[in-house]
């Protein structure tokens, strides 16, 4: 969870610029491709990382340390209730068959009791 954390506009855009990759940036590339120093860029890393935002994992490139900058997803609850067509729960969530959703007669049947179910 990300913490309460003011950012300015570079980190606002360092933010956006890693959220543009989601397999994440080394640290020794992000510097360059931001046109920022070095010395800028792990600052900004760093209030970005103690904001929850993204993380740094060290690895090397040609024999260098650096770090991968990648951006924490976080993923919103879902409401468990979004699966249930009255008592029945989608056929989806335990399904072993081999997908094929716009021929599915057992999501077809679901989704038509979702439609009367709302319609009660
Ligand atoms: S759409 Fe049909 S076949 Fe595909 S996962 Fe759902 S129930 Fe199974």
């Amino acid at each position: 969870m990300s913490k309460d954390v003011e950012l300015n506009e570079a980190d606002e855009k360092t933010f956006a610029y890693l959220k543009g990759h989601p397999k994440g940036v080394l640290q020794s590339d992000l510097w360059k491709d931001l046109d920022v120093d070095s010395r800028t860029c792990s600052r900004i890393i760093k209030k970005l990382e103690d904001a929850g935002l993204v993380t740094r994992e060290e690895t090397k490139k040609d024999g260098t340390r650096t770090f991968l900058i990648t951006v924490v997803h976080t993923s919103e609850a879902v409401n468990p209730a979004l699966f249930m067509a009255g008592q029945t729960i989608i056929p989806c969530v335990a399904c072993m068959e081999e997908c094929t959703v716009e021929h599915c007669k057992m999501l077809e049947d679901w989704i038509y009791e979702l439609v009367f179910d709302e319609m009660e």
